[in-house]
């Protein structure tokens, strides 16, 4: 099974799910240290703008053109971009447990 390394304990305890979803703005919760990441929210702002592209110019010209093959490269862009925002680096995120004593020393 393909798994993707936690920034935190750096193992690869992270799942294809994850990841994924790591790509669609949600927290990832690492089960093995339980430490939180996301993905860097620079990288996910341009990659929705190429989203945004990509679904309002080749959407447009499969209406404008009337033609299926723009159809098919906005599909493939899709597709291509979803690849890119599972390879994205997972930035490390602060726990939300309470506040953290000195013997308790944070994640
Ligand atoms: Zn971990």
């Amino acid at each position: 099974m393909l798994m993707f390394e936690c920034p935190h304990c750096k193992q690869a305890t992270l799942t294809f799910k994850q990841k994924l979803l790591a790509g669609k703005w949600c927290d990832v919760i690492c089960p093995n240290c339980g430490g939180r990441s996301c993905a860097y929210p620079a990288l996910l702002v341009v990659l929705y703008f190429f989203y945004t592209w990509d679904v309002m110019l080749f959407g447009y010209l499969t209406v404008h053109e009337t033609s299926v093959l723009y159809l098919g490269v906005m599909i493939g862009g899709w597709l291509l971009l979803e690849m890119f925002g599972i390879s994205l680096p997972l930035a490390r995120m602060k726990s939300t447990s309470p506040a953290t004593t000195p013997g308790n020393p944070p994640r």
